[in-house]
């Protein structure tokens, strides 16, 4: 029998504000242990939360990033446990009523566009971490009321690599919207695994395992693919599959079993008293919705579409955004926007790297790299020249046809002055113009470079080409 993998994930983020979600600690990684606490993120008896604006903020913004339905009333619910990291043993969080719905998330993916839709995603606090030495344990509780959004999204992934693309994509939309810095290895993105598997062309789900314990997002792909075979494996051998939370052990490259669903916690949910409902109004969605930007996907395609770049240019342009924008001004400008797109990635980027400076003071104005590929163009001049007008351009900020004027860089296309630096080449080569006439084609471009050379890179290296062709042919 052939198996299907249904997979959903659970993605905690942490979101990028200054201050705590009910505190005004700082919201910091990498701080001495608490020394970024109070009396309310430490959970103390007859604090009172205040909740931060801010993070109910971004939480809306993820919502509309990620397309989802924005409800106008949502509320906060106290999840009870026992837990060292957590002393108020109760996590603030979104129970029955979170504050966003639906959603989804795109990708590139096998050459296409996938889609997975999102089930909501609900803002809630982080809590401690503990830190286990030889003979003790400890508790750092500056995590603790960190605003955590736990983004879940619909069992509808069906391979490891589907999961690692989508995880990638989410991340990439939460760091362009600003909404998150999405550092792994800071713990700002944490993600739990839910996986079943059914026989294929069966409508209801396998029995659902949990897994948790990955800390990046190619460990929730490793364990994926231990754990799709070991649950076909199971299954094939005529056994069945109980609801449990596995753990996966990184070095081991296994899952094992954690709790089994007999001691699955009941949270005993309820509304959270010290906080009100949250309620965003009209003027409080149109405020957020000018934070609202243009996708890392769409921008890609759009930059594909509209200015015919290859995949790998359009992607360098999403990940460097005030580059994006820059070439996006000169190739709106430009008949070439190719062109352009070549000049600022490989001409451009190099010399901001070597000379320090940004593009906001470039010597240069957008109108002259648009008029010096116009001068590539029309054959003005050969590359060659044009990548040292560039450099002049850069230092001196003057227009490119000064430039070549100043320089003397104009390209030479007249036959007449070509044909004669074609005679001396060869009058002074005989052995490579012998080769090519004995039918050596390579000859042809050692005696080409020679003429470069003597027209001072200034012949049009097409013309002289041919002439050369036709001259020892003949
Ligand atoms: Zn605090
Ligand atoms: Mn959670």
């Amino acid at each position: 029998m052939e198996y299907e993998a249904i997979i959903g994930l659970e993605t905690h983020v942490q979101l990028k504000t200054k201050s705590k979600i009910w505190c005004g600690c700082a919201n910091e990684f990498g701080a001495p242990p608490n020394t970024n606490v109070c009396p309310v993120c430490l959970g103390m008896p007859g604090v009172l939360p205040v909740a931060n604006e801010e993070a109910l903020r971004l939480t809306i913004l993820t919502g509309l990033l990620l397309n989802s339905t924005i409800p106008r009333y949502a509320k906060f619910d106290r999840k009870n446990y026992f837990y060292p990291d957590m002393p108020k043993n109760y996590q603030v969080t979104q129970f029955d009523k979170p504050s966003t719905v639906g959603g989804f998330v795109e990708f590139e993916f096998n050459g296409g566009t996938s889609r997975i839709n999102l089930t909501r995603a609900h803002l809630e606090e982080d809590v401690g971490k503990n830190f286990h030495f030889d003979r003790n344990s400890g508790v750092d509780f500056n995590r603790a009321g960190v605003p955590l959004l736990e983004i879940i999204s619909e069992p509808e992934i069906t391979s490891s690599d589907m999961a690692y693309e989508y995880l990638n994509a989410l991340k990439d939309i939460l760091i362009y919207g600003g909404v998150s810095d999405c550092d792994m290895e800071k713990g700002m993105v944490r993600c739990d695994v839910n996986v079943s598997i059914r026989p294929k062309g069966q409508k209801e789900l396998g029995k659902k395992i949990e897994i948790k314990n990955m800390n990046s997002f190619s460990g929730v792909r490793n364990a994926l693919n231990y754990e799709i075979p070991r649950q076909i494996e199971v299954l094939t051998k005529g056994g069945q599959h109980h609801q449990e939370t596995r753990r996966w052990d990184d070095v081991g490259g296994i899952t094992e079993t954690m709790r089994s669903k007999e001691m699955a916690h009941d949270y005993r949910y309820f509304p959270e008293p010290d906080l009100m409902p949250f309620e965003p109004t009209d003027a409080w969605l149109a405020e957020i919705k000018t934070r609202v930007v243009e996708l890392p996907l769409a921008k890609k395609q759009r930059f594909i579409k509209d200015y015919q770049l290859p995949p790998a240019d359009a992607q360098a342009f999403v990940w460097d955004v005030p580059l994006g924008s820059y070439f996006e001004s000169v190739a709106k400008k430009s008949k070439n926007p190719k062109a352009v797109a070549n000049w600022v990635i490989n001409n451009l980027r190099a010399k901001l790297a070597e000379n320090g400076g940004s593009l906001a003071d470039l010597k240069f104005k957008p109108e002259h790299l648009v008029e010096l590929i116009e001068l590539v163009d029309g054959k003005k001049i050969s590359s060659a020249a044009a990548q040292q007008v560039f450099a002049e351009m850069f230092t001196s900020g003057e227009a490119p046809a000064l430039i070549v004027e100043k320089k003397g860089l104009a390209q030479v296309s007249d036959t007449g002055a070509i044909e004669k630096f074609c005679d001396e080449v060869i009058a002074a080569n005989p052995k490579p113009s012998a080769d090519f006439k004995a039918g050596n084609a390579g000859a042809l471009n050692f005696l080409k470079g020679q003429v470069m050379k003597l027209s001072k890179g200034k012949a049009n290296p097409g013309v002289v080409g041919e002439i050369l062709e036709k001259k020892l042919k003949s």
